[in-house]
């Protein structure tokens, strides 16, 4: 479990978190979303103690991360996958990591299998590829047999192999019982993935709800029908309070729900070759509710007095 109480950051002038309260559940996966530069990876550093809170609080299980008896058993992290001695064997990584933290040198060995590295265990991991040092870096996480981790933009870079092996393992850890935190910049990704979201924008919590809620709240419903009378049927969809687009021998219709549009093709005799519901996808609903959040903008968003961004959109 985590909990944020307040939570805030601020570097100089840039307030990377801004007051952010949320808990993060065991046995779920967590997805944690938010555009480029919206205080994710801070957020992240100030649960592991990396980085000291301007104000509020952060615990992990009950208390601050810096209080943990051994914390690799408490929170298993990767953060950046890249920050591992390219001239040690992973096999060797690993053991630092197992005998500096207290931990079974059996857990080596263990990891290495669950990663699917043990063939190349003790081959440099200089040589690594993004995904194999990916890999490894969650063998790292998984060392001290955590009951929370936490992953920053663990897909990144990776193939699409990668990127299905990081999703199943996730949801494994969750269905463990596991408290599993997982940040993404790609909403399509944690569609795929997460239970439950946690949306950030410019360092403010914007949404903490399930993915179904979070695409059914900040996305416009919309119907597709095909039909060979799309004036009349575009006509009828405004005068009932509908919004409708032609393309083609096809509309598309906003603001009605699919049983009007249906019905009201049914009552006024016009025939429909097809009608659609369409489902926004999470990128849709995601777009939607960051576009004032974004943090560059090609221009000032109304009521953002930040000096700073105004200058770097000028230049
Ligand atoms: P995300 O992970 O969502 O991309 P970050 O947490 O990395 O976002 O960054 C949030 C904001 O804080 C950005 O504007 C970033 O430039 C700023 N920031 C992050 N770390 C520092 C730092 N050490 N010093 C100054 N500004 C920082």
């Amino acid at each position: 479990m985590i909990e944020a109480d307040g939570l805030t950051k601020r570097y100089a002038d840039k307030l990377a978190v801004d007051h952010l309260s949320f808990t993060v559940t065991p046995g779920r996966v967590t997805g944690f979303l938010g555009p480029n530069g919206a205080g994710k990876s801070t957020t992240m550093r100030l649960i592991l103690g990396l980085d000291r809170p301007t104000a509020g609080s952060v615990t992990v299980n009950g208390r601050p991360f810096s209080a943990a008896d051994n914390p690799m058993r408490e929170v298993g992290a990767l953060l950046d996958a890249k920050a591992i001695h390219g001239g040690r064997s992973a096999y060797h990584h690993l053991l630092c990591l197992a005998q500096t933290n207290d931990l079974p040198a059996r857990r080596v060995g263990e990891v290495l299998e669950m990663v699917g590295l043990t063939e190349v265990a003790r081959k440099r991991s200089k040589g690594f590829s993004l995904g194999m040092g990916q890999r490894l870096g969650i063998a790292a996480a998984l060392l001290g047999d955590p009951k929370v981790l936490m992953f920053d933009e663990p897909v990144n870079g990776l193939d699409p192999e990668g990127i299905l092996w990081i999703r199943n393992l996730m949801k494994a850890l969750a269905a463990e019982g596991r408290t599993v935190f997982v940040s993404s910049h790609l909403m399509s990704e944690m569609q795929h993935t997460a239970d439950h979201l946690l949306v950030i924008g410019r360092g403010r919590l914007i949404a903490d709800c399930t993915v179904e809620e979070f695409i059914e709240q900040n996305s416009e419903q919309q119907v597709r029908v095909r039909t060979p009378d799309t004036a009349r049927m575009a006509e009828l969809v405004t005068a009932a309070g509908g919004r409708a687009t032609t393309d083609g021998p096809r509309l598309q219709i906003f603001r009605l729900p699919v049983e009007r549009v249906g019905d009201l093709a049914f009552e006024n005799n016009i025939r429909l070759h097809e009608l659609t519901a369409l489902q926004a996808s999470l990128e849709e609903a995601f777009m939607e509710l960051t576009k004032e959040a974004v943090e560059y903008h090609a221009a000032v968003p109304a009521g953002a007095p930040a000096i700073e961004e105004a200058g770097k959109v000028e230049s």
